[in-house]
């Protein structure tokens, strides 16, 4: 049975992939931020993983923590024995414009988002070099593409991610791993429900589609992503985004 790790997998986004994948026959790792209302949450979307009939187990590790990452990818092998899939999924928000932006909120959100995918892909791509193989899915965001008033942090903690999938998959081709991200746009998830009302539609006037992504729209294409269907695709990102931006 093949593995995957998901990152920040308690809610959102990353629960959702992991129900997927569950779905699609993977035994799957649920990461979740060390908080005793994360782990509830982690719980739960392990149990649901349960039901497709496969292996489900939580993980608490703050993914911005090189250290957290270590322990966590070593007992993961020990517990399951391959990494096949590793999702970089967490992520958070802290937004303002620059002249506000505090170097907390700037430091916080590259460490999130930016320095835990360094911290997961070094600890799992020395795994799946001794497996010769293995999918990498980057979860970056349009934020990263074209930038966005506002997320001076966030948009430079995801146009990073860019640049670190195409170089893990120009380094690791050559040993059968690919790399790979996805580019979401408005997506319904607590992250965004936060937003006013007046923020959402405006955002929504600059969709082709004028609806918000669900998160169910990112696991199908994570879903591709992780399997055999994509195994000529590396170093690519695929903007999820309802036609934000053509
Ligand atoms: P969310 O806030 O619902 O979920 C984020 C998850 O990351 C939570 O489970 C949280 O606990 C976890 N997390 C945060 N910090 C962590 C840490 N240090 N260690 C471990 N886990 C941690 O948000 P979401 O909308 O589901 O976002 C998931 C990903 O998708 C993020 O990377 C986000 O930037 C990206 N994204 C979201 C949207 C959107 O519209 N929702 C758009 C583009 C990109």
């Amino acid at each position: 049975m093949a593995t995957a790790i998901i990152t920040g997998a308690s809610q959102g986004i990353g629960a959702c992939i992991a129900k997927r994948l569950a779905k699609d026959g993977f035994d799957v790792v649920i990461n979740h931020y060390p908080s005793d209302s994360d782990k509830e949450k982690a719980l739960a979307v392990a149990e649901e993983c349960r039901a497709f009939g496969v292996k489900a187990e939580y993980y608490s590790a703050d993914v911005s923590k090189f250290a957290d990452c270590e322990n966590m990818v070593k007992q993961v092998k020990a517990d399951f024995g391959t990494i096949d899939a590793l999702v970089n999924n967490a992520g958070i928000t802290k937004d303002s414009l620059l002249a506000r932006m505090t170097e907390e909120a700037y430091d916080t959100v590259i460490a999130v988002n930016q320095k835990s995918v360094y911290n997961m892909m070094k600890n799992v791509c020395s795994v799946m070099m001794k497996q010769k193989h293995g999918s990498i899915v980057n979860v970056s965001s349009v934020a990263g593409l074209y930038g966005n008033a506002g997320q001076v942090n966030y948009s430079a903690s995801k146009s990073a991610i860019i640049g670190m999938t195409k170089s893990v998959a120009k380094e690791y081709g050559r040993k059968n791993i690919r790399c790979n991200a996805v580019a979401p746009g408005l997506i319904r998830t607590p992250m965004t429900d936060v937003l006013s009302d007046d923020l959402k539609a405006k955002m929504l006037e600059a969709v082709a589609l004028r609806r918000y992504g669900e998160p169910e729209e990112i696991a199908s294409v994570v879903s591709f992503l992780v399997s055999e269907n994509s195994s000529y695709i590396t170093g690519q990102v695929i903007e999820i985004s309802g036609g934000l931006s053509m």
